[in-house]
């Protein structure tokens, strides 16, 4: 994107972009809802410059040369993905080019404010300096083994895993529903182990979500994503979060594993209550059941712990990780304490691309910036300050519900969707994420400052209306 397309585009006339739609046979299309007028065709397009005109397109006017509308732009893009992509996400119109600490550029040539990090992942933010140069020199000694072999940087990665949760033995994945696919299936095997095949039942969480595999698909308590796609496993039986009496019920001697985020993600930013999760904890351990904690999107420093448990205060058996833990690369894990771990044997789960030499050297590099940067320490810090900022918007404006979550993993509930407030603030060159219908939802980069935060909430204040009466 050339750096003077601006002030390029400023000089030209309306008359320059009609000249412009009128010329189909000049390959130049301009987006749905553009209008012809220079300065927000410039501000929102994607194009390329060419000094000169090709060869056979005439000149309409002096200046309007400047400026080619290409076919590689974002329509393009769009157009591409319409035809040949499954239809399975309704993405946003941007596309993004580059990104830089906690901002991304588009290739409309803006600059936007990422509290969204890919849904989590880019704690690190985008191009981080280190990560760049450890992909590099690692993609040029080797990338790719598979698990028939040894490389040096799984065992390493797995102690650390292991010294930072509390836990014993690791298994690397490459996504977070296979994360869980893993767990189930160790806690299928401890269970039958323990208790024959009948200890095979699994307790989930309404309004919960793991993921778009089956296994993770049948722990998944929301209907929007389970139906269709039934029948799903039947051994699972959904309580309500923070209910322990109905968790009490659900619970025997056949459950082989209660499996939970503690702070939902998807479902809306909603934290287990400390007392649920020490039934849970209990329960698991009166029948010899595992306790397994989806920390995909709430783990690995994003509430200023680097697991949530240990915000928390109750340990699991089993915990799966994700997201951020290869700053962007494809990586998930679960770890497991020795007495599930003990159940599986060689030949029982793998897989061909997971725990890589590529991406677990930059995990162990992604540890290691967290740790030296004290990325923990500014999650607590600006997190409380995020907290505090949205809490306020909650008591001036009517249209603003609750604050949720804590850290980097924080909610605002409103009384209207979310979506449109997330458009609006991408049109402001800000990234909300809009879950749950109602929910706006920050993952920022564990980078973010407090002036970041005013930002976005200069923003998102902007959208919310009416403000609160005041009782007199
Ligand atoms: N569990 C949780 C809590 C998640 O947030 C996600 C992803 N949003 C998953 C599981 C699934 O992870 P993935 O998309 O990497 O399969």
């Amino acid at each position: 994107m050339p750096q003077n397309l601006l002030h390029a585009a400023n000089l030209l006339t309306t008359s320059d972009f009609h000249d412009y739609r009128a010329s189909p046979e000049r390959g130049i299309r301009l987006l749905e809802g553009f209008c012809a007028i220079p300065y927000p065709i410039a501000t929102s397009g994607t194009y390329s410059i060419s000094t000169d005109f090709p060869a056979g397109i005439p000149r309409s006017t002096a200046r309007s040369g400047k400026i080619l509308f290409s076919m590689t732009n974002f329509e393009n893009i769009a157009d591409l993905e319409r035809r040949y992509l499954l239809q399975t996400y309704s993405r946003y119109p941007v596309a993004f080019e580059r990104g830089k600490g906690v901002f991304l550029y588009g290739l409309d040539g803006k600059k936007y404010l990422d509290f969204v990090s890919g849904i989590g992942v880019n704690a690190l933010g985008h191009a981080h300096p280190r990560i760049v140069k450890t992909i590099r020199d690692q993609a040029a000694r080797l990338i790719h083994v598979s698990n028939l072999y040894y490389h040096e940087y799984q065992g390493p990665l797995a102690e650390k895993l292991c010294a930072l949760s509390g836990l014993d033995r690791v298994f690397f994945s490459n996504s977070g529903t296979e994360a869980i696919e893993g767990s189930i299936k160790l806690a299928r095997l401890a269970g039958h182990r323990a208790g024959g095949p009948e200890k095979s039942r699994l307790i989930g969480l309404d309004g919960s979500y793991h993921g778009r595999t089956f296994g993770a698909l049948s722990l998944t308590g929301q209907d929007k994503h389970r139906k269709g796609f039934e029948p799903l496993l039947e051994q699972v039986t959904f309580v309500p979060r923070n209910n322990i009496e109905a968790l009490r019920a659900a619970v025997n001697d056949n459950t082989c594993a209660i499996v939970l985020e503690p702070i939902f993600g998807e479902g809306g930013i909603f934290e287990c209550s400390v007392e649920f999760l020490q039934e849970c904890r209990a329960l698991a351990d009166r029948h010899k059941a595992a306790l397994i904690f989806d920390e995909i999107q709430c783990g690995l420093g994003r509430t200023g712990t680097m697991f949530a448990y240990q915000t928390l205060g109750v340990t699991p058996d089993i915990v799966a990780i994700a997201k951020p833990i290869a700053a962007g690369l494809p990586l998930g894990a679960f770890i497991s304490r020795e007495e599930f771990a003990s159940a599986i044997s060689p030949g029982q789960h793998g897989t061909t691309f997971g725990g890589g030499p590529l991406a677990c050297r930059v995990a162990l590099e992604y540890l290691a910036i967290v740790e030296e940067e004290n990325l923990l320490g500014n999650v607590a810090k600006v997190g409380a300050y995020l907290t505090h900022e949205l809490q306020q918007l909650v008591d001036t404006y009517a249209a603003a519900r609750e604050v949720r979550g804590r850290g980097f993993i924080q909610g605002i509930d409103l009384e209207i969707p979310s979506r449109p407030i997330v458009e609006q603030g991408r049109a402001q060159g800000v990234l909300f994420n809009s879950t749950h219908d109602t929910v706006v939802r920050f993952l920022p980069p564990f980078l973010l400052q407090e002036q970041h935060v005013d930002k976005g909430i200069r923003v998102l204040r902007k959208f919310l209306g009416r403000k609160r009466r005041r009782a007199a």
